[in-house]
């Protein structure tokens, strides 16, 4: 079993309180409105060190904003309150660039809630990280190619960049191990022309490492991106590489080789009609205090529901613009216009399938 965190898939299964309080609750939205999200990404920070190739938040700008700390402080401790599970710090910008990451990360297992962060690793420093692998459950670092030198072309940075990286792997490991510490340290590549040949290379050097896992995912092209390069990308051809990188695995080192998606991004369409995760299982809080439902759909006011910089967290969840929102997503939105393998697309077939049961469901 390679894929033991259900990357591939989803865990919604495993919330039956929350979908039986949304599926219980119709289309009662004074019900409905109490549903909060099991998971929310929050971007800490708009800037990025890097300029990724393929970074589908290039559209937001990657603005040198922050959040203010005790906005965000209290924000958190509202959502855990509230019913909220888990946050990924990461969204439209690097979270390490936020100077206060490790007393928030602290602050959130204070309150109750997981936390997780995706990074290009590289602005590192010791206090920071030190914090964040003694309180979050899991960071996942992108590292998108296997030498120095492909990955400086990808990230658009230098090539030294890459030793960095490994090098802070190579620490956080061995911080971890002093420590006795749990958090899974992961690295995540998208496979892409100019580094597909070179997946097998960073599985071993993630393996020798000691990284515990390595993701191989597709790339999939958001409506808004600026850039186009990859629209055309063609994942009908990676059993071969899938097998290769397979022999790597062994009980210390998984690669989580993302077949099921890209069989989906070579399909290309969506097998359900309506999306039932926005607005009520997931959030997103941008480095400007916005707050919207759906992560694909950063900076379109149909989905933002407010601001926490004008109003709590719960204000604006529990608020019209977000019943708006929800009534717009119901009747009007055309998902053929959504991002091909949006975040909760497995989310969604099981939602789907819970409101539009098959003939043999109840079958156990
Ligand atoms: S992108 Fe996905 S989660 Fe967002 S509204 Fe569309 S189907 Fe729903």
């Amino acid at each position: 079993m390679s894929d033991k965190f259900s990357i591939d898939s989803h865990k919604m299964g495993l919330h039956p309180l929350r979908v039986a309080k949304w599926l219980e609750a119709k289309e009662d939205w004074q019900k409905l409105k109490k549903i909060y999200p099991v998971y929310v990404e929050i971007s800490p920070y708009g800037g990025c060190n890097h300029r990724c190739t393929f970074c589908a938040l290039d559209y937001m700008g990657y603005e040198n904003i922050g959040l203010e700390f005790d906005v965000l402080k209290n924000t958190l401790s509202d959502m855990a309150q509230k019913g909220v599970k888990s946050v990924m710090f990461a969204g439209e910008g690097e979270p390490l660039l936020f100077k206060d990451l490790d007393l928030i990360v602290e602050h959130c297992s204070r309150v109750g809630i997981d936390t997780s962060l995706t990074t290009n690793f590289v602005p590192l420093n010791k206090k920071n990280i030190e914090r964040c692998i003694e309180s979050c459950s899991w960071i996942k670092v992108s590292l998108n190619g296997g030498t120095a030198k492909s990955y400086a072309q990808i990230h658009q940075t230098k090539e030294l960049d890459f030793e960095r990286v490994m090098h802070n792997l190579e620490y956080a490991l061995e911080y971890r191990k002093q420590n006795n510490l749990k958090c899974t340290l992961g690295v995540q590549m998208l496979l892409l022309p100019e580094n597909k040949d070179e997946a097998v290379i960073l599985a071993q050097k993630c393996k020798e490492t000691g990284v515990d896992y390595l993701v191989i995912k597709p790339y999939s092209q958001h409506n808004f991106s600026q850039t186009t390069k990859y629209a055309d990308i063609d994942y009908s051809d990676t059993q071969d590489l899938e097998k290769e990188l397979e022999c790597l695995n062994d009980e210390n080192f998984s690669v989580v080789f993302r077949a099921n998606t890209m069989k989906k991004h070579v399909q290309k369409t969506h097998s359900y009609s309506t999306c039932h995760s926005t607005p009520f299982f997931w959030g997103y809080i941008a480095a400007d205090g916005k707050v919207f439902g759906c992560s694909a759909y950063l900076g379109d006011d149909k989905f933002c529901y407010g601001n926490i910089y004008e109003n709590s967290f719960s204000q604006i969840w529990e608020s019209d613009k977000r019943k708006k929102s929800y009534e717009y997503v119901k009747n009007e939105l055309d998902i053929k216009n959504c991002r091909v393998n949006c975040r909760m697309d497995e989310v969604n077939r099981y939602l789907f399938r819970l409101k539009n049961p098959h003939a043999h469901d109840n079958f156990i």
